[in-house]
């Protein structure tokens, strides 16, 4: 096999996949106008692996000479999570937008599975080695590989055994070739994808009962597959036009309810099954490299936050103002906490269990729930900056119609900046705060990892606390007959 180009990739979507969105069946993904944009996105992101230009960023090579994508490389050493962050960065500086599920970012859960072949050889070795195939397998057919984890939950008391059966993603059958299951996931970008790891959703698996076994499992599962069902939201893009929302038409990640039904696993695909342990380890160990290709996405936001106020308030001439300047302030401070959380996660790369080179988790968890929790407030900062043109602006085709556009013209430009730039600001600022689009990716970001919950857990559970106690007790000489928080 060998490095996709964008053309192979949209060709390999049209594979009889079942996908429905707006209440019609498509007939092909990567011409529907919901999803040509983002599927273009991801093309684009197959031909810069093949541009000599960016060679050394995109692509390394297995030790069998195979060319691969960057992003699908074990990390070994620091240099490897450096040079992952670079190919990330250089893609999204291609693009000019932010992109998150597009195959880097859901990698690392795989790797998080590789790092428990010593348990999964324990439970049975064909699930270890099934890990270790899928891992090379996917980087040699270059895969665009995704996540499916969030059951639609509803009525808790029916996920495991309600009226119309359990509710949960399960297995309803097994037999000499494999297993058959029957569920459902939310995952973003399926429709478009190659395939998926499918896992079990938070749930307490470390404490659950003989009947939970059924549903802690774990496969890889093609996206076309027989009984795979896509059904999708509406695109936030589609009957828009690219002056006026110029991300939402261009970056919408279309999500979907991926129903199973009655959907055939070969054993091949299966990495775990009838297992509580391999749940639980899973679950808590599913961010620890995916989270820094997260939280990648969430500097190049705050770079975007603070570019857009910048050029607002330049126009105006608000920078020379101590006030503004303080707010401006407040956006550098929160990019660069983030890019610190980055850098020092790599600086302090940890080895995994697996052998891997693994970024700081207590520094990366951290950095994760600081980006997350003052997203909204830096938005609602950079808001502020831009002013309320940023909500009454008339769109773009009014600055065309000769009867007004002299207007427009007189009250749109400042200066050096004539209207066309002006308003091409505003309409990008727009999209980025506060259409659909804005918001849904304010959404996006608070759950799509896990909910914040798990993530403040993330950080408490990876966080060496021994120091800190024993810094304390000498310091407060204390007696060391104190029980330890669980
Ligand atoms: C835009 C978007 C894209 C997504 N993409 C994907 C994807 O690609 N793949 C995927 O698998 N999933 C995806 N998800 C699903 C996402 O992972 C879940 O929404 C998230 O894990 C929360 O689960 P839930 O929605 O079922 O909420 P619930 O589990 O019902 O939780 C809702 C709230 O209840 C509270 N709560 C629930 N349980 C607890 C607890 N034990 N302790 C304390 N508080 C609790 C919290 O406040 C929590 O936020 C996506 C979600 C969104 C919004």
């Amino acid at each position: 096999m060998a490095l996709m180009t964008g053309e192979q990739y949209k060709q390999s979507l049209n594979d009889g996949r079942a996908v429905y969105i707006d209440g019609e069946k498509v007939n092909n993904v990567a011409e529907h106008p919901a999803f040509k944009p983002i599927v273009e996105a991801k093309a684009r992101m197959y031909d810069l692996n093949h541009d000599p230009a960016l060679k050394d960023i995109c692509t390394t090579t297995l030790s069998d000479g195979e060319e691969i994508c960057r992003a699908y490389q074990l990390p070994k050493t620091k240099d490897d999570l450096q040079a992952i962050r670079k190919y990330v960065e250089t893609v999204l500086d291609d693009l000019d937008g932010v992109v998150y599920r597009v195959g880097d970012e859901t990698i690392g859960e795989m790797w998080s599975l590789y790092d428990a072949q010593d348990q999964l050889n324990a439970i049975d070795p064909k699930y270890a080695k099934n890990i270790a195939h899928h891992i090379d397998r996917i980087a040699r057919e270059d895969l665009f590989h995704v996540s499916a984890n969030t059951d639609p939950k509803g009525d808790r008391s029916e996920l495991i055994a309600g009226k119309g059966g359990a509710k949960l993603l399960h297995v309803v059958e097994e037999n000499e070739a494999g297993i058959v299951v029957n569920g459902a996931k939310f995952e973003t970008a399926a429709a478009y994808a190659h395939q998926a790891f499918v896992k079990p959703t938070i749930s307490n698996w470390g404490h659950g009962e003989e009947e939970m076994k059924k549903f802690a499992l774990g496969f890889i599962c093609d996206m076309g597959s027989p009984g795979l069902k896509h059904i999708c939201r509406s695109s936030l893009g589609k009957d828009r036009d690219e002056k006026n929302y110029p991300l939402s038409t261009r970056f919408d990640e279309i999500d979907t309810l991926l129903v199973f039904d009655n959907v055939f696993i070969p054993w091949e695909n299966v990495l775990f099954y009838n297992s509580l342990e391999s749940a639980q380890y899973i679950r808590n160990t599913l961010h620890r490299y995916s989270s820094f290709n997260y939280v990648l996405r969430l500097l190049r936001r705050a770079d975007l936050l603070l570019g857009t106020a910048l050029l607002n308030v330049e126009q105006t001439g608000l920078t020379s103002l101590p006030a503004v300047k303080e707010k401006i302030a407040d956006l550098i401070i929160y990019r660069e906490t983030i890019h610190s959380h980055l850098t020092t996660a790599v600086v302090d790369a940890e080895t995994s269990p697996g052998d891997l080179a693994m970024p700081k988790q207590s520094t990366l968890y951290a950095g994760r729930v600081y980006a997350l929790k003052h997203f909204p407030a830096m938005a609602h900062l950079t808001r502020e900056l831009v002013g309320g043109q940023l909500a009454v602006t008339p769109d773009a085709d009014n600055f065309d119609h000769p009867d007004v556009k002299a207007y427009l013209d007189k009250y749109y430009s400042l200066g050096e900046w004539k209207s066309e730039d002006r308003t091409k600001l505003l309409y990008f600022a727009r999209d980025l705060l506060n259409s659909s689009y804005a918001g849904h990716k304010v959404t996006f970001e608070l759950f799509a990892q896990s909910p914040p919950f798990a993530q403040y857990l993330a950080t408490f559970s990876n966080f060496d606390l021994e120091k800190n106690r024993k810094m304390v007790r000498k310091a407060a000489n204390l007696s060391n007959n104190h029980k330890e928080m669980v």
